[in-house]
């Protein structure tokens, strides 16, 4: 019996799928690469004579060719959670203690540990054994899909190995791994960027992360990635533990790291933890800690995740490498919220893959307390993700003239008088309208996990707030009203103009919890936002509520709240929240109704009081119903909203001809566009 070309390709495909485990997984090839080429060679010519028989997880459809024009968001179902992190025996048992109380008494708690590989995260969807979806962990809750780029990594199962003896169906699952580059290969990636002017990558991660988001998959295929998977999960069914997780993903095919270690008891952990830190330095690509995980699936369960991190994992870090070097000065930054941050000003030095000029001295009482000058020879560390800190002062070093530091005695932007609150160590600039304030809450609300309005970074903030552009984040909805002036800017273009406008509306679909993010109130992150938004559904609901209901909120403690309380209790805030109302963007969870009903497209001016729901009510129905509220009457008003003891703008609109309604009228055509 002859057999077909069919099986022909599919026999090929699958040898070519053991040389790309072999070579890349295992690093083990058993093959020549001129051997290797000639069957890719043979896979393609048996393809191109017969195009019908191409399937999207033949190993020669890894490169696509299309650009990706946008990576689109994907909820992930399970939340992609950051850890919390320890850093020391006690925090580790600390950790130990806490998942021993969460757990019924007398349970014993294995735990898995493992690397924690310095990269970009991501998500893989498989589907009755194939690569359906890759996605970024975005904000931990909507990602972006990555799919062709993934593709290109050759570690990157397309087709999950069969393996018939698993007690799991493993139907529809979810696998998460971190995607790296090897020291080394980041080191030459750079070394040619250098050479052909380019801008170069600060460590194998940024570089990691930078090639995921390129938009042509040809390029990414050049990079050298790698996989390490960690995670398997289903909403369909349950499984055992993670140390039986890791050895099916395995059997798989995917690259799990060899160097993981079941441990009975905490001290296993510790000593895993100490040795996989003396590794450290040996290994090809950077490790930053180790993650610990309860092993169970059950217990984590149990366990279950606060706000930004599940109860039942926990990162090792290791401690910061170290490099010494000079203050050259000392500088004072004003964040979004006034806040005076001293920052050290270094002379260049190299530290664990990247170079460092500047560390953050924290506050005032952190530079009394370790009498840190300018001109002092210093040991800086870097830990991770966080920004470098002076550790120490090399006192015998100081030069003779030296004096001590001083706090400055105004603003070092704006010049207005600062304040420190006496239960805060930070000193604040008391002008809302400073600068450096008014740009942090700018590029605070454009930012990736708040408005994620493209193109809006630092350098366009600044230029339009000094040329006055805009003062608040509210104003960025106005721009489009100043699309000439924009234009004629020097450097930028009519293009990035029209990108940059496009970008702003589109912001407008962003999810109240973002939303609510982006406003940027003080203690309410990206997490405590979502919680927020879940909980109230709308911001009415959440400005009515008293403090004892916020913090009621798992999660959300009375710091939250009571700046949520402060935050609407400022006039200047309640506006800015009906200005961004009135630009239509999302303050209710509720889905907008699309329908076209009477509403959609007018704008309505409300006056007076009405006695079935507040004026902001009123306002919150008419934007979900796709009408425009305004604050004051013109040629441009469709309707003006009369409640009782209307004043002023009533008597503008009769002027004008504007039409008029009275409360009854207004909740007859709300009735009437909600029915629809
Ligand atoms: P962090 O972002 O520091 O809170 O840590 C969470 C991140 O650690 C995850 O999103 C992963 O990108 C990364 N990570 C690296 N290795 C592991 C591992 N073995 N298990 C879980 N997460 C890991
Ligand atoms: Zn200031």
């Amino acid at each position: 019996m002859s057999i077909t070309e069919e099986e022909k390709i599919e026999k090929l495909r699958e040898e070519i799928r053991l040389h790309d485990y072999k070579y890349f997984v295992l690093a083990q090839p058993s093959i020549s690469d001129e051997q290797y080429d000639r069957l890719v060679k043979e896979l393609e010519r048996l393809e191109t004579e017969n195009p019908h028989l191409i399937t999207p997880d033949s190993p020669t459809q890894r490169v696509g060719k299309d650009l990706t024009k946008e990576f689109k968001p994907v909820t992930h179902k399970v939340p992609m959670l950051s850890l919390a992190n320890t850093y020391n025996e006690e925090e580790l048992f600390d950790f130990d203690r806490r998942v021993k109380e969460a757990l019924p008494a007398g349970e014993v708690a294995e735990y898995v540990v493992e690397f924690k590989v310095d990269g970009a995260s991501v998500s893989l969807n498989y589907v009755n054994g194939y690569l359906k979806t890759a996605a970024t962990r975005g904000d931990g809750f909507v990602g972006e899909e990555i799919t062709n780029n993934v593709k290109t990594i050759k570690s990157v199962p397309l087709k999950l190995t069969k393996v018939d003896s698993l007690p799991y169906k493993l139907i529809d699952i979810e696998v998460r791994g971190e995607i790296f580059m090897k020291i080394e290969d980041f080191l030459k990636l750079n070394k040619e960027r250098e050479e052909q002017g380019e801008k170069l990558f600060a460590n194998p991660r940024n570089s990691t992360a930078g090639t995921l988001k390129m938009q042509d998959p040809k390029i990414v295929a050049k990079r050298p990635l790698n996989i390490f998977v960690y995670t398997l999960i289903s909403l369909e069914e349950e499984y055992n533990s993670q140390n039986e997780n890791l050895q099916i993903l395995k059997r798989l095919g995917f690259n799990v790291n060899p160097e993981y270690k079941l441990c009975k008891d905490i001290n296993e952990v510790l000593a895993v933890c100490r040795k996989f830190e003396a590794m450290r330095d040996s290994l090809p690509y950077e490790i930053d800690g180790a993650v610990v995980k309860v092993n169970s699936i059950r217990q984590q369960k149990i366990l279950g995740s606060i706000a930004k991190s599940p109860r039942w994992a926990v990162a090792f870090k290791f401690k910061a490498r170290q490099a010494y070097t000079t203050i050259n000065k000392i500088t004072w930054q004003v964040g979004r919220t006034g806040t005076i941050t001293p920052v050290a000003e270094l002379e260049p030095v190299f530290l664990a893959g990247s170079t460092i000029s500047r560390a953050t001295l924290h506050n005032f009482d952190e530079i009394k307390r370790k009498d840190i000058r300018e001109g002092d020879k210093v040991v800086i560390e870097k830990g991770g993700d966080v920004i470098p800190k002076v550790v120490s002062v090399i006192i015998s070093e100081r030069p003779q003239n030296s004096k001590p530091a001083k706090p400055p005695d105004k603003c070092p932007v704006c010049g207005s008088l600062i304040y420190k609150p006496e239960d805060e160590v930070a000193y604040y600039c008391d002008n809302s309208e400073c600068p450096a304030q008014v740009k942090g809450k700018i590029a605070h609300f454009a930012s990736r996990g708040a408005m994620d309005i493209e193109g809006l970074g630092e350098a366009l903030i600044n230029l339009f707030v000094d040329m006055d552009f805009i003062k608040t984040y509210a104003d960025i909805y106005e721009l489009k009203s100043r699309r000439e002036e924009l234009i004629n800017i020097e450097r930028l273009g009519e293009k990035s103009v029209d990108n940059l406008l496009n970008a702003v509306e589109e912001s407008k679909k962003q999810p109240f919890a973002k939303v609510l993010f982006a406003l940027g109130i003080r203690y309410v992150g990206a997490g405590a936002a979502k919680k927020l938004a879940d909980h109230f559904k709308s911001i009415n609901d959440l400005m009515k509520a008293d403090e004892e209901e916020i913090s009621s909120i798992h999660e959300i403690g009375p710091s939250i709240s009571g700046s949520i309380k402060d935050f609407f209790a400022n006039e200047i805030n309640r506006n800015l929240v009906s200005r961004l109302r009135n630009y239509g963007l999302n303050f209710s969870s509720e889905k907008k109704v699309v329908k076209e009903n009477f509403l959609t497209g007018k704008t309505f001016v409300l006056t007076g009081t009405l006695s079935r729901f507040s004026r902001e009510e009123a306002g919150d129905k008419i934007t979900v119903l796709g009408g425009k509220v305004t604050s004051s009457v013109s040629n441009k008003t469709n309707y003006v909203i009369a409640g009782e003891n209307a004043g002023s703008k009533l008597t503008k609109a009769q002027k004008l001809g504007v039409k008029i309604m009275n409360e009854d009228e207004f909740l007859k055509h709300l009735d009437e566009a909600l029915r629809q």
